[in-house]
């Protein structure tokens, strides 16, 4: 069952790989010469079960989508204080590579941009440049759950042409924003030059989502503060200057890169690592933010999306009878908390003949969650077991959809069906009350 968001994300890569439009990010040569056809997609749970598709390990340089990551280990490292003494946090609208700081204040607008992204290397603290760098490679390393290398030719590219870069370094330094700006700079490109996996951007997605804890490792790599201030700068800056865009049609705080790279967080639930080089005129890539627009709307991930926290989802598991388990669900249902019942399902399965879903205790649910758990009576029937629903006051299948063999009004409705067709196995009677039927 937890196949069903597999094969979903499957469909997607499927669905977009048909998409052509765009163009290779082309400043440096290295970036011309990477496959165009590269998509890859990953979605890690906030546990960090990860689903992955297409191209997901392919290796590509992480751009600008470091500059969340530093940023965030600048606030870590120097304080809040001293890093919005150097840096704002309102959206520019400009370009990621405007030479331009506030009027009033002579910092840069935020630290998404590039003016912004320098300063935050600057607030890393370090006695050279080579020990600022280590504490940012070992920082994204433990953000990715992995260690993360350097791309040597990428680097010395990003260097020799980094002219537009040091106007900016050398603008701050004039307004006393930095003082150092050759060696900031160097750590800047050789930040932009690591090389990342969309595994790896939703794993580091995920360290967001889940406050700062990377949740495949166990190890808290920020604090919750840090984290907050971070996302919030993601949510206004995050995607160039089409961030407006991005809010209204995708809700989540994200970060693309030119290397065709996107990491996108919804906060305490998931994170989402995208890969696919071919870019639209504000950088993004193109089928990156196809894949984000759709996922965000047909899984319910928008981050405004009015819901209750979703808490823990599943109530109880225990074995009413032989070969026959009970999940008891509570609270708000939505895409994440029913993919960790799919999932949880699944991996019993092979303990039980029969699953009771027991819903009757459920809040909110809404469509992604629905069709999930509806899909997980065919998918068990497929490998010859049986999906029973309670569901008294029909929250997740509606009367008169084809589902009304296996959906009860109560749980000891359920257990009896599902004992009859242990002892059979015949097909399960319907047995919804007459008030809920239709
Ligand atoms: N290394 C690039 C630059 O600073 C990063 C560009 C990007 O990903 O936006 O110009």
């Amino acid at each position: 069952m937890a196949d069903l968001v597999q094969r979903y994300l499957d469909a997607l890569v499927a669905e977009f790989a048909c998409v052509t439009d765009g163009a290779l990010a082309d400043y440096i040569p290295e970036l011309t010469e990477v496959d165009p056809t590269g998509f890859g997609l990953t979605l890690s749970a906030a546990d960090g079960f990860l689903y992955e598709s297409g191209d997901a390990r392919t290796e590509f340089t992480i751009q600008s989508i470091s500059k969340p990551f530093t940023y965030a280990l600048a606030l870590d490292l120097s304080g809040p204080e001293a890093v919005d003494a150097k840096i704002g946090v309102e959206p520019s609208g400009d370009a990621f590579n405007e030479i331009s700081v506030d009027e009033h204040t002579k910092a840069p607008k935020n630290a998404m941009i590039n003016a912004g992204a320098i300063a935050a290397v600057s607030l890393v603290p370090g006695a050279s440049p080579d020990e600022r760098f280590s504490k940012i490679q070992e920082f994204y390393s433990a953000c990715a759950g992995r260690p993360l290398d350097l791309d040597e030719d990428v680097y010395r590219s990003e260097k020799e042409t980094g002219d537009r870069n040091r106007a900016i370094a050398y603008m701050l330094t004039s307004f006393g924003v930095l003082a150092d700006p050759d060696d900031v700079l160097d750590v800047y490109f050789r930040q932009c030059s690591l090389k990342v996996t969309s595994v790896d951007l939703a794993r580091m997605a995920a360290t967001l989502a889940r406050a700062g804890t990377n949740p495949q490792t166990g190890r808290r790599v920020t604090s919750a503060k840090v984290v907050q201030r971070t996302l919030s700068v993601m949510v206004t800056c995050g995607m160039y200057n089409g961030a407006g865009d991005w809010v209204s049609a995708v809700g989540m705080p994200a970060k693309s890169g030119v290397g065709g790279g996107i990491t996108a967080v919804l906060p305490g639930q998931l994170g989402i690592g995208l890969y696919s080089p071919l870019l639209d005129g504000r950088g993004n890539s193109v089928r990156g933010v196809l894949a984000c627009r759709a996922m965000s709307e047909q899984l319910g991930l928008h981050f405004l999306n009015v819901s209750r926290e979703s808490r823990a989802t599943i109530r109880a598991v225990y074995s009413a009878v032989d070969g026959v388990r009970v999940y008891e669900m509570h609270g708000d249902l939505m895409f994440a908390g029913a993919e960790k019942v799919a999932r949880t399902v699944d991996r019993d399965s092979d303990g039980f003949s029969v699953a009771i879903l027991d819903v009757s205790r459920v809040d909110t649910i809404n469509d992604p969650a629905r069709l999930l758990l509806a899909g997980m009576s065919t998918t068990l029937r497929e490998a010859g077991k049986l999906g029973l629903l309670v569901d008294p006051d029909a929250a997740v299948i509606r009367p008169g959809r084809g589902f009304d063999d296996v959906v009860f009004s109560t749980l000891d409705d359920a257990v009896e069906a599902a004992r009859l067709w242990t002892d059979g196995p015949t097909p399960p009677r319907r047995r919804r009350s007459a008030s809920s039927s239709d």
